[in-house]
């Protein structure tokens, strides 16, 4: 589902990932920077709530994208 706001969710989820599965965040944090435009990093998240109403797996995406913003941002 499209964020209203931009923000492409999975690849923010994904960078998150890659610090727990690869332990490499400075590679996390070099693609944060580089590969994802402005408005689709995690701290143009305004928490509206919608991405979570409409996701299948009941993610938090709100508190990981905060997570992700604490990290990269
Ligand atoms: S909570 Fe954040 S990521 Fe989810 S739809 Fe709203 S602005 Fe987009």
């Amino acid at each position: 589902m499209p964020c209203p706001s931009g923000v492409n969710i999975p690849r923010n989820l994904s960078y998150l990932n890659d610090i727990f599965m690869l332990d490499d965040v400075e590679n996390a944090r070099f693609q944060y920077g580089v590969l994802l435009l402005p408005e689709e990093k995690a701290g143009n998240c305004v928490e509206c709530g919608e991405c979570e109403e409409v996701c299948p797996q009941n993610i938090r995406i709100r508190e990981m994208l905060k997570e992700v913003r604490g990290i990269f941002e």
